[in-house]
C-alpha cells in the first residue's frame, strides 16, 4: 500500500458496489484495510442485478451468465462452486435465426449466481461496510483527503484513498481532481440495452433455454426458471434488445418498449403475448464497446491515492471486472 494509507487505521472508500467494486473491497479488507463501499442501488450488485417480485416471479434481468477463462478468476469462481454461491448453468443454449435452432457447439461452463446472480455480490460483500442507496454526487480534496459528498451536499465522510468502480461516464464527476485518468477513462464507448422481463403461468413449449438472436430487435433471450434454484413454479423470460435498437430507444417509455419487445418475443417463440408480468428496464451503460486493455488491470494515480476499476479497464464481462477491481485492490497494497 501507498505509504500514506495506515492499514489498521485508514478509511477506504469505493465508489460502486458492482462485482468491480466489491472484489476490490474484499480483498482489502481481507489485508485488513478499513474500507466502506457506497452504492446508488437499493443493493449491491450494479449489473448483476436480479428482480424478484411479490416472491413469485425471479429475473435476472442484466447479466445472464459469466465464464472464467482467467486462472485466478477460475480459481475464484470454484471457491464459489464449492460454497454453493454459483452454480452452472445446465441450460440449453442455442442460436436463432429467422426460426432456424442452431446447437451451440461451445463447451466453456456458464456460471450463475444461486439463487440468483446478485448472490455473487452479496458474497463478496459479506462483512463489509457498505451503504446502499447513496449517490456520491462530488468529490473534494484537502488536506490531502478525499472528501465524499452526496446530492444533497451532506458529507459522507473523508478517506485517504479512493477507489472509484463506477462505468467511466458515471465516474466522470467524482474525478475531476485526476484529469489525467479521467481523459483515458473517457476513451471508453458504452453500449445501451433494453432488457424485457416476461413472466407466464405455464412452461412455454420452446425447445431451448436461451437463445442468441439473429435479425431482430432482440439479440438474447432466457428462461430464468433454467437456472438453479429460481422460482420454478412460474414461467420467467429475460429478452435483451440489441445495442442499436436500445440506442435509437433511449428515451422512450418503459411500458411502450415493454409492450414493444414483449410482442417481438411473442413472434420469435410463436406464443400468443399474454404474460402475467411484463416490465422493462434501461442500461444506459450496459456494456463496454471499447474497453481498455490495460496491463495494470486498473487505472491509479500513486500521488493522489485514487484508482479506477470495473469491467471496462479489461474488458466488458464479469470476469473482467471482478479481475480489474482485484487489480485496484493489489494495487494499493502494492503487493506486487
Ligand atoms: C443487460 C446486460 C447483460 C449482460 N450480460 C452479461 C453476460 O451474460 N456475461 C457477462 O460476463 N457479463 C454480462 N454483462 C456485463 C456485466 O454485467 C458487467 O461486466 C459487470 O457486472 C460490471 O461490473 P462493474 O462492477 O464493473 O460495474 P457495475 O456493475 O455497473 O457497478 C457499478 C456500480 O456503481 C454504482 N454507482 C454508479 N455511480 C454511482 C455514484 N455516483 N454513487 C454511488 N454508486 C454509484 C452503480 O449503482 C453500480 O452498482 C451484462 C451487462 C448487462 C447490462
Amino acid at each position: 500500500m501507498s505509504e500514506s494509507v495506515d492499514k489498521s487505521e485508514s478509511q477506504l472508500a469505493i465508489v460502486g458496489g458492482g462485482i468491480a467494486g466489491l472484489a476490490c473491497a474484499n480483498q482489502l479488507q481481507a489485508a485488513g484495510v478499513s474500507v466502506i463501499v457506497f452504492d446508488k442501488g437499493r443493493k449491491p450488485g450494479g449489473r448483476m442485478s436480479t428482480r424478484r417480485v411479490d416472491d413469485k416471479f425471479s429475473f435476472d434481468y442484466g447479466c445472464q451468465f459469466f465464464s472464467a477463462e482467467d486462472p485466478i478468476f477460475d480459481r475464484q469462481v470454484k471457491s464459489w462452486l464449492d460454497s454453493g454461491v454459483v452454480s452452472v448453468w445446465r441450460g440449453s443454449v442455442v442460436e436463432f435465426t429467422d426460426g432456424q435452432v442452431i446447437e451451440n457447439s461451445s463447451t466453456r461452463p456458464r456460471y450463475v449466481g444461486v439463487p440468483k446472480m446478485a448472490s455473487v455480490c452479496s458474497d463478496l460483500a459479506s462483512g463489509i461496510k457498505v451503504r446502499s442507496g447513496v449517490e456520491v454526487n462530488e468529490v473534494r480534496r484537502i488536506d490531502d483527503m478525499w472528501h465524499l459528498l452526496d446530492d444533497s451536499g451532506t458529507s459522507l465522510g473523508q478517506f485517504n484513498a479512493l477507489i472509484v468502480a463506477t462505468p467511466p461516464a458515471q465516474a466522470e464527476k467524482l474525478i475531476t481532481h485526476a484529469p489525467s485518468l479521467l481523459s483515458v477513462a473517457l476513451r471508453v464507448r458504452m453500449s445501451s440495452c433494453w432488457s424485457v422481463m416476461l413472466a407466464f403461468p405455464e412452461r412455454l413449449d420452446c425447445s431451448f433455454d436461451g437463445a442468441v438472436v439473429q435479425n431482430s430487435s432482440l439479440s438474447w433471450i432466457a428462461r430464468n426458471n433454467s437456472k438453479a434454484s429460481r422460482i420454478v413454479a412460474t414461467e420467467c423470460w429475460v429478452g435483451q434488445a440489441n445495442p442499436e435498437w436500445s440506442a435509437n430507444r433511449l428515451d422512450a417509455s418503459r411500458d411502450a418498449i415493454a409492450a414493444e419487445l414483449a410482442h417481438e418475443f411473442g413472434k420469435l417463440v410463436g406464443v400468443a403475448m399474454n404474460p402475467e408480468y411484463l416490465s422493462a428496464h434501461r442500461w444506459k451503460y450496459a456494456i463496454p464497446s471499447t474497453p481498455l486493455d490495460l496491463d495494470t488491470g486498473c487505472l491509479f494515480d500513486d500521488a493522489l491515492n485514487i484508482g479506477l476499476c470495473g469491467d471496462w479497464c479489461l474488458g466488458n464481462r464479469v470476469e473482467a471486472a471482478w479481475l480489474s477491481g482485484t487489480a485496484a485492490a493489489t494495487r494499493l497494497l502494492k503487493i506486487r
